[in-house]
Formats: structure tokens, C-alpha cells, sequence
């Protein structure tokens, strides 16, 4: 097979940029690991950056968003036991956010596959980028058995965490940079009626946070030990420990029900650099990692990829600008993002060894926050989504 664009992985960051280059003429075909119904089961990011909103209606994604999402444009701390800290982001910095699914944006993302015609393996097995530092680059993989070849001008990795692409570039070229935290998230789905707004809360038996999928669907986490297992949390364990973390007006807002989903998720910060290797570019989770506190994973990846779509677009218009310019332009986002969800996560988080002189510290930092606009401004700023770099900058 020979196409121009070879896309791995078809997670959001793969299948955007195979719906943006496909409404561009350019040519590309996705290869993925898992099947399609194993993807779209992912339960996972669900609050979206203004200018992710733009990109997915600027290319024809937007409208089951515009019906089922729900915009907000408060951020919400609790702490100190009852106290709520509300920031309006509208008021503040003019920018709203949306809460709305990732597995609703990977069902639009297929679905818009399949009316264009776009080429998906799914069940791609043994895939490996070939020859990237070569003009003439090569996927190879295995699919129904049989070995096969896609020869292309570019490759690129949109695999996630655990994929092939970033492992091809040598490790004399990767810089890697990592945080893990000694603790992790543990979430659960319930089709009940989700708090009206999305609250975090500090408190001194660890981190909790409300948020929803749709108007049926609520997502709920508390701050847990990575040594625990969802079998040590049973339903009624969790809403117990949430309550006890929430203030008693929200607390007594919130429905409870049984969890349709149940998982414990790790916090890691991690970086790779470069994010091209030769003619291979990396997109998304395949490059980096965030906390989940911010809620950017998935918006980075939306970034990445209008960078990269651009990148691609703009060379077989015969301007390689953008091809030059992507690896260090989607790092400044992705620092800018990395940064703000570690201050986040120190903010609202118990850390294991932390005092109770930390506590206090934490509850100074969210006191300051409550009475200064300008430190309102600067976290709104950063949590509705730093702006994209454009034209004039690359
Ligand atoms: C449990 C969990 C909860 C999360 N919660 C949030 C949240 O609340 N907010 C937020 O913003 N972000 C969250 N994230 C992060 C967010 O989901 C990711 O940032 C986002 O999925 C990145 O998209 P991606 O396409 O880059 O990677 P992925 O979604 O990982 O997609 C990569 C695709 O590549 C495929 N693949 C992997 N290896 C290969 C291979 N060798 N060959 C072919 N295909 C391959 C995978 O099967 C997958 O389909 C969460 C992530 C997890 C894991």
C-alpha cells in the first residue's frame, strides 16, 4: 500500500487529524491495535477547552456536542470543610468550557469516518515504524494474519502512552521527563443527575471531584492510595468517602446510585522530547502525559493535532514552515499545560508526607485566590486553554 500520511493509533488525536486531512485532500490511512468497539469503551477525559469546542465544529464534529454537551464556565474549589470558591471564567477571561464525553467524540470521530470512506484497520497487530529518517518511510504491520506494508511520506504517531512510535525514535535523541504522584484517582460512572457544576474540592482527607458526561451520566473521583483496588471501594464506601470531602449543600444535591464504572487511575506528568524524529511526528498521549487535575490530556491532543494537520496540509501546498516549527510549537503548549496541572494537582492534593503547616498553606494559596482577580484571571486563563500559536509564529 502507499499513501501519503500513515496515522497510528485511532484514539481522538489519530482520528481528528484523519478527519482533517481527509476534508483536505490529503491522503493517509490509520492503523489500530484494538478493535473499534474496545476503543470507543474507553471511559475517560470529559471537560473541553473552548478552542477544542472550535476545532471539532470547525470540522463538522460539533453537532451532537452543541446538543448533548453541557458549556460551564465556573471553576469550583471547595474547601475548609464548606466553603465554595467559585471562579467565573466568562467573567474573567471571556471563555467558557464544555463538558461533553470523550467516548461521544470517538463515536463522532467514527462516525464521520465512515461517511468519508476513511481507510481504518482495526485489530493491527506488530506495528513499527520504518525508515523515518529516510524521504521514503514505511509502516509495517500484521492484519488478519498476513504481514503488510504501507510506504508513505510521513508517519504519524498518535498511539498513546503505550505505542510504538515514540519508542522508534533512539533514546540518544529522546529526552524524557516524568512526576509521578504516590497516589491515585479512583472514579466511578453513574447514570444519575450530575452536580449542576464541576467542583474540586481540597480537603484534608484527600482530593475529590465532581463532574458529569451528560444531563444521566455523573463522573465522581476521590484522592486514593495506588495500593488500594476498586474491589476495597465499594459503592457505598465511595459516596461516603466523597460526601465526607464535599461540602453538605453540594453533598445534598448529588443522587447517588449504583456505578456503571469503576477504576483507578495513576497521576503522572511526562514529556518526551523531540516530537519529530526525522519524518515521523508525534501527536497526544503518544508524546506526553498530564495529570488528569487539569483536564488537558485530551485537549493537548486536539492541539497537537491542528498543528500537525496543518503541518501536513500546508506541505503539500508546498510550505514546509509548519513541518519545521511543530515539534517546539506543540511543546510550548504542552509545557504550559504540564505546569498548570502540577500546580493543580499541589494545590487540591493530600501528598502522604504533606503537614498540617502544608494544609495551611494549600488553604493560603485557595484563600488568595478567592480575593485576588488577578490570581483569578491567571488560573482561568490557563484552565479554559492557553491560546494557539498562529501563523505569524511559526
Ligand atoms: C483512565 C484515564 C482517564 C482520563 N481522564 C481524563 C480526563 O478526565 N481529562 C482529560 O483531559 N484527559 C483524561 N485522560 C487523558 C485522555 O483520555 C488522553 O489524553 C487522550 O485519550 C489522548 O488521546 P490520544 O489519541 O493521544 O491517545 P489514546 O486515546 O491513548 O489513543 C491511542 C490509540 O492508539 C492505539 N495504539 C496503541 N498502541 C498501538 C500500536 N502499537 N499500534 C496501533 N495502535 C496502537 C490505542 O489502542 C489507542 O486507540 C484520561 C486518560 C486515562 C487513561
Amino acid at each position: 500500500m502507499r499513501t501519503q500520511v500513515a496515522i497510528i493509533g485511532a484514539g481522538p488525536a489519530g482520528m481528528l487529524l484523519s478527519r482533517i486531512l481527509g476534508r483536505a485532500g490529503v491522503e493517509h490511512i490509520v492503523l489500530e491495535r484494538q478493535t473499534r468497539d474496545h476503543v470507543l469503551g474507553r471511559i475517560r477525559a470529559g471537560v473541553l477547552e473552548w478552542g477544542t469546542v472550535e476545532t471539532l465544529r470547525d470540522h463538522g464534529l460539533g453537532a451532537r456536542m452543541d446538543r448533548e454537551g453541557h458549556v460551564h464556565e465556573t471553576i469550583n474549589i471547595a474547601w475548609r470543610g464548606q466553603e465554595l470558591l467559585s471562579v467565573d471564567t466568562h467573567d474573567r477571561v471571556g471563555k467558557r468550557m464544555m463538558a461533553y464525553g470523550q467516548t461521544n467524540i470517538q463515536e463522532d470521530l467514527y462516525e464521520a469516518a465512515d461517511a468519508s470512506g476513511a481507510e481504518i484497520f482495526f485489530e493491527a497487530s506488530d506495528v513499527q515504524p520504518n525508515g523515518v529518517t529516510t524521504d521514503s518511510p514505511w509502516v509495517s504491520f500484521t492484519h488478519g494474519g498476513v504481514g503488510q506494508r504501507i510506504d508513505c511520506d510521513f508517519v504519524a504517531g498518535c498511539d498513546g502512552f503505550h505505542g510504538a512510535s515514540r519508542l522508534t525514535i533512539p533514546e540518544s535523541v529522546r529526552r524524557e521527563y516524568e512526576k509521578v504522584c504516590p497516589f491515585g484517582w479512583l472514579g466511578i460512572l453513574s447514570e444519575t443527575p450530575p452536580l449542576p457544576i464541576l467542583m474540586y474540592a481540597n480537603h484534608e482527607r484527600g482530593f475529590a471531584l465532581c463532574s458529569m458526561r451528560n444531563p444521566m451520566l455523573s463522573r465522581y473521583y476521590v484522592q486514593c492510595s495506588m495500593e488500594d483496588t476498586v474491589d476495597d471501594w465499594s459503592d457505598d464506601r465511595f459516596w461516603n468517602e466523597l460526601f465526607a470531602r464535599i461540602p453538605n449543600e453540594q453533598a445534598d444535591q448529588i443522587q447517588t446510585g449504583p456505578s456503571i464504572e469503576k477504576s483507578i487511575a495513576p497521576l503522572r506528568s511526562f514529556v518526551s522530547e523531540p516530537m519529530r524524529y526525522g519524518n515521523l511526528f508525534l501527536a497526544g498521549d503518544a508524546a506526553h502525559i498530564v495529570p488528569p487535575t487539569g483536564a488537558k490530556g485530551l485537549n493537548l491532543a486536539v492541539s497537537d493535532v491542528r498543528y500537525l494537520s496543518r503541518a501536513f496540509v500546508s506541505h503539500y501546498q508546498g510550505d514546509d514552515r509548519y513541518l519545521e516549527s511543530y515539534s517546539e510549537m506543540a511543546l510550548r503548549r504542552v509545557w504550559g499545560a504540564m505546569r498548570f496541572s502540577w500546580w493543580l494537582t499541589l494545590l487540591l492534593h493530600r501528598f502522604p508526607d504533606q503537614t498540617d503547616f502544608d494544609q495551611r498553606a494549600q488553604e493560603q494559596e485557595i484563600s488568595y485566590l478567592a480575593g485576588s482577580e488577578a490570581a483569578q484571571i491567571a488560573m482561568s486563563e490557563q484552565y479554559v486553554g492557553l491560546p494557539y500559536e498562529d501563523q505569524e509564529d511559526a
